[in-house]
């Protein structure tokens, strides 16, 4: 990353930082080493820097910078582990995840629909990231080959927490979602311990998980 894009980077991750929002060198770290313009479609990338939301095709969007610094805070990665995200997209995030828990740890990247995937897939080649592999399908079904995970990230809209995911979350793993209707949702923090607790983060809006244990389609 060079010149005018770096700044703008910086820019962003500074303010991010200023606002409380991001508050780990992890996070930190993970936003200036993956370069949000390579995940944005090529009549944006002047726009990446921007905190907002940005379409990426199919009615589908990249999130928004803070909403993905207030996530990767809340699930503590560590290095080494095994990260189930839902909802692809443009596969920032899941290089994100990739960049904090390394080379040891893997990112498996769910997503419904395949041009989406195709995307998300040139992206994260471009951006040089071997530990992450996108799969296209419902996550809202997990992804059994590869479980249990230590987190599970779920970047679209959830009317409930899918069933099969919290089965697939290793004892103590952390899983995050977006619960509530396709209009407004909570973002709530689940802990799988002993019981499963789980706490709430504040209100977001993401288009909407569609799938088994999703939304219907239409
Ligand atoms: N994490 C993404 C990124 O870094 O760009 C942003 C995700 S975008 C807000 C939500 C994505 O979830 C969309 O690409 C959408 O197609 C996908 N999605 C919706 N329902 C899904 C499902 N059941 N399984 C997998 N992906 C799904």
């Amino acid at each position: 990353m060079r010149g005018l894009f770096e700044e703008k980077c910086k820019k962003l991750v500074n303010s991010l930082k200023l606002q409380g929002i991001i508050k780990s060198k992890e996070v930190e770290n993970a936003f200036l080493k993956v370069p949000r313009h390579l995940f944005v479609p090529e009549d944006l990338v002047e726009d990446a820097y921007i905190d907002a939301p940005l379409p990426i095709g199919a009615g589908q969007t990249i999130s928004a910078p803070h909403m993905v610094a207030i996530m990767l805070e809340l699930l503590e990665l560590k290095k080494g582990q095994k990260v189930l995200e839902v909802g692809a997209g443009s596969g920032w995030n899941a290089c994100l995840i990739a960049e904090i828990i390394g080379e040891d740890g893997k990112v498996f990247t769910i997503e419904r629909i395949p041009e989406i995937a195709d995307f998300a897939k040139r992206n994260v080649e471009k951006a040089g990231y071997d530990n992450v592999e996108v799969i296209v399908g419902d996550g809202t079904l997990g992804y059994e080959p590869a479980k249990p995970y230590d987190r599970i990230i779920v970047t679209a809209a959830a009317p409930i927490i899918p069933e099969p995911l919290l089965k697939q979350l290793r004892r103590n793993g952390i899983l995050l979602a977006p619960v509530g209707n396709r209009f407004c949702q909570e973002l709530l923090k689940v802990v799988k311990e002993e019981e499963v607790k789980i706490t709430k983060h504040g209100y977001c809006v993401f288009v909407p998980l569609v799938g088994k244990y999703g939304f219907p389609s239409s």
